[in-house]
């Protein structure tokens, strides 16, 4: 006799779900669940045994975010890569991951300022502190550290300043004094500059930026190897900074032109570099692929090529900036940086904001600074864009 035909709405739901037979597509499918379904409970007990080619929940893992974490790793050479809801969310959860109450961190005093918030006002709650060191100190950190120290944080080039750091002498001396080193690497990209090659151990991602590349996803990323990068997998799950899983594919798009974006980004942003320098209506234009630029040599030594942001300072300060900022038109005014068009910011209103004038002078950021992330438009029109704003 005939199974009785099962009602509409139980034929609905379960007509024609997961994978289609004879389907093998070229890209990465969007598995666009929260869960995953077992045959029985002795499947079930063969994903807890061994997680490695099974999936449970998407907040755990999923074969979109998998697809991307391969690519990511590909693009630092790292054994292993992970993906995050956000930068901010993949720094805490290396954090968290990382350090228990009565640990210190050593960070640089210029860093992006999520990181200088969550260092300073957020994780002391938690026990975990921070010292703050100059750049010339952060050079070497050796005598900062203490029996106490289990992490150095740092990014080169620095956001705004651009100014950059030896990354295989800090993370040598980081390695002799057995404290773990982490750099934010979101500026200079895989394709300028690969870190764990220089002995780092763990390379962090704002994805938001270069790495996606479209300005249309917020993503984080840690790469390293396998033994350090399983200390984050508890943290990720257990404050669900997971990505989801069409973020993700977006992600995995965005990554298969960060070669020909960046070689763009690069010559456009030393192109305008080169042709503000020297301009008398600018106070400076730092660009570390300016000859006059302080750390010209160590960029030009571990760089392929110096990034898409160029930092100009105009003499009149703040009023000047912002005279600037509100002529110019190419440029469009927005926080951020990395994606294919070209943004302004001021820094003492975002990325820095909050920021004492002590904070400040230790992170030279100065009042009159403006942001420029250089995106692929024809370079000739970047450059009028900046001349006209400049009166
Ligand atoms: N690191 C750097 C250098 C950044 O510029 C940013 C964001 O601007 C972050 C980390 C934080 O990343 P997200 O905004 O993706 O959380």
């Amino acid at each position: 006799m005939d199974a009785p035909r099962k009602g509409l709405a139980t034929r609905l739901l379960h007509t024609a779900e997961g994978a289609q037979p004879g389907a093998l597509p070229l890209t990465t499918p969007i598995y666009e669940t929260t869960t995953f379904v077992f045959d029985s409970a002795a499947d079930l007990q063969a994903y807890i045994d061994d997680p490695s080619d099974k999936y449970l929940y998407s907040r755990y893992d999923n074969p979109s975010i998998r697809a991307l974490e391969a690519k990511l790793a590909e693009a630092e050479e790292a054994e292993t890569a992970m993906v995050f809801g956000s930068g901010m969310g993949a720094i805490a959860a290396t954090m968290l991951g990382l350090l228990s109450a009565g640990d210190e961190v050593i960070c640089s005093a210029a860093i992006y300022g999520g990181t200088l918030h969550l260092l300073q006002s957020f994780l002391p709650r938690f026990g975990v502190t921070a010292r703050f060191l100059d750049l010339e100190e952060m050079r070497d950190p050796t005598a900062a550290i203490s029996p106490r120290t289990k992490l150095v944080w740092f990014e080169s080039p620095i956001n705004p300043t651009l100014r950059c750091v030896d990354i295989a002498k800090l993370a040598a001396a980081c390695r002799a004094a057995g404290v773990l080193s982490v750099i934010d690497n979101t500026f200079a990209t895989p394709y300028n500059q690969r870190p764990l090659g220089l002995g780092v151990d763990l390379v962090m991602h704002s994805v938001t930026k270069y790495l996606n590349g479209h300005s249309d996803v917020t993503a984080g990323a840690v790469m390293g190897r396998r033994e350090l990068m399983n200390r984050l997998v508890p943290s990720r799950k257990l404050i669900g900074a997971m990505l989801d899983p069409a973020a993700a594919a977006i992600v995995s798009r965005g990554l298969k032109t960060l070669e020909v974006r960046m070689a763009q980004h690069n010559a456009n942003a030393l192109g305008l570099a080169q042709a503000l320098h020297g301009d008398a209506r600018l106070a400076r234009v730092h660009y570390p692929g300016l000859p006059d630029h302080p750390d010209h040599a160590i960029a030009a030594a571990q760089m392929r090529g110096f990034g898409g942001i160029v930092t100009i300072e105009l003499a009149g300060g703040f009023d000047a900036a912002t005279r600037f900022f509100d002529r110019i038109g190419v440029f469009q005014r927005a926080a951020s940086l990395g994606g294919v068009e070209s943004l302004c910011s001021l820094p003492v209103l975002t990325s820095q904001y909050g920021w004492t004038d002590e904070q400040l002078a230790r992170a030279d950021v100065t009042r009159g600074m403006v942001r420029l992330s250089v995106g692929i438009e024809t370079l000739d029109d970047l450059i009028a864009d900046v001349d006209q704003a400049l009166g």
